[in-house]
């Protein structure tokens, strides 16, 4: 689903550069649960930028369910981005004037779909994650749980082939980050292939795998023998 081979990613501050991603070769196939770990400033976001195409890597190839991802122009990499991926952010990036439908709904407009439709569609989507009661109240009558599950559920909504998640249990309470944790496994369990960025390491056991970033390299990749469920914990 994903394979990207030597890359490289630098900032230019002045005529400093820093080298934050040097020389990163790995693959995600479809169904994996995967986590990225590492220290605050290892790069992982900037990785995970890259793989959502929300910015570009300096050198290497990225290769996305078989379309090389290179040299597109702002209009074919949304036109991507809206195709292929799901966001999911660690302050949720919800629109506080609309409510969780409406919320969920957005993608789908901008994808054209009629009214009616992309309603029903988020209701859909808000049940599967258990929010339908809740889905005519404004984000600031949820609690943060409450609004990264509607924002996994906008992440679902237009059916993207990977989902991508930055430090999505960052703002939340450990029992509500295992809760979230929870529903991004069952999500997994119905065949999405999902990359979940965190610095916790109880967090990243609850993936299927673990890729460690240490110093702009991958240190380790593992398989984790005992994926964690949320139940184990309280
Ligand atoms: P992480 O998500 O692992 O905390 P980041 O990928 O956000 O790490 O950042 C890696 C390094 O790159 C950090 O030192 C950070 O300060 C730097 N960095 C990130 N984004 C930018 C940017 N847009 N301009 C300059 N430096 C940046
Ligand atoms: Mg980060």
């Amino acid at each position: 689903m994903i394979e990207i081979k030597e890359l490289h990613k630098s900032y230019k501050m002045g005529s400093n550069s820093l080298h934050v991603l040097k020389g990163i070769n790995f693959s995600v196939k479809k169904g994996e649960l995967v986590a990225i770990m590492g220290s605050s400033g290892s790069g992982k976001s900037t990785l995970l930028n890259i793989l959502g195409m929300l910015d570009e890597a300096d050198e290497g190839t990225y290769t996305l369910d078989g379309v090389p991802i290179e040299d597109l122009n702002e209009t074919k990499a949304a036109e991507y981005r809206n195709k292929f991926l799901g966001f999911i952010f660690q302050s949720f990036n919800l629109i506080n004037y609309k409510s969780a439908k409406d919320n969920v709904a957005l993608p789908l407009f901008y994808q054209g779909m009629p009214r009616k439709e992309r309603n029903t569609m988020a209701l859909d989507y808000l049940e599967r994650v258990g929010l339908k009661p809740w889905a005519e109240h404004l984000p600031s009558e949820l609690s943060g749980g409450q609004k990264q599950r509607v924002a996994i559920a906008r992440a679902m909504a237009s059916q993207p082939k990977v989902l991508l998640a930055d430090e999505p249990t960052g703002a939340l309470d450990s029992k509500t980050s295992y809760e979230v944790m929870d529903l991004i496994q069952k999500i997994n369990d119905e065949g999405n292939t999902i990359l979940v960025v965190t610095h916790e390491e109880d967090i990243a056991h609850m993936c299927k795998r673990i890729v460690y970033l240490k110093d702009g390299v991958i240190v380790e990749d593992k398989k984790v023998d005992q994926v964690r469920a949320s139940s184990y914990v309280q």
